[in-house]
């Protein structure tokens, strides 16, 4: 007898759903193949094949905790997801311990930046680290608080109907 699954193995190793990438094979669960995956927040969960297939699981589990009524899906405006811009302002994954303010060696100065519908955006060097990072949190005003109050009122009227 052959065993032909032996030849052709499922490898989802680097795709992507939603936020999450499969870093490798696990463990099955019962029968059901299992993955290693890990999420844009930095978390690591493990789910089923099917469950990724299926788009039932698109993130460790953060983005459910920011936004319940879009559990199963993630809203993307412009290329820019609104549940990663939601976490963006709340997490931190650098040196200098705020999102977009980065120490620059070569000149000495910390420079702020901000991410925004796939553009980076340079807000500028700054000798203090305070000033660099008055100048992210000013930007997140602009171009963040703008956007998902846009976003949040467009939700509304789209689940309240137009007012009349
Ligand atoms: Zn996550």
């Amino acid at each position: 007898m052959r065993t032909p699954h032996s030849t052709k193995r499922l490898d989802l190793t680097g795709q992507r759903f939603g936020l999450l990438t499969v870093v490798r094979r696990v463990e099955s669960i019962g029968n059901r193949t299992a993955w290693l995956c890990r999420c844009d927040c930095g978390n690591e969960r493990v789910v089923k094949t099917i469950h990724l297939r299926e788009g039932k699981v698109k993130s460790c589990g953060c983005v459910k905790a920011l936004h319940s009524e879009s559990a199963l899906g993630l809203h993307y405006i412009d290329g820019t997801c609104v549940e990663m811009l939601r976490a963006n302002t709340k997490r931190s994954n650098n040196k200098s311990g705020v999102v977009g303010v980065m120490w620059r060696a070569s000149c000495h100065k910390w420079q702020a930046s901000i991410m925004f519908k796939g553009t980076r955006h340079n807000l500028g060097v700054y000798d203090l680290f305070d000033d660099a990072v008055a100048a992210r949190r000013e930007a997140e005003a602009l171009y963040y608080d703008s956007f998902l109050a846009d976003y949040d009122a467009q939700q509304a009227a789209e689940t309240q109907g137009a007012p009349a």
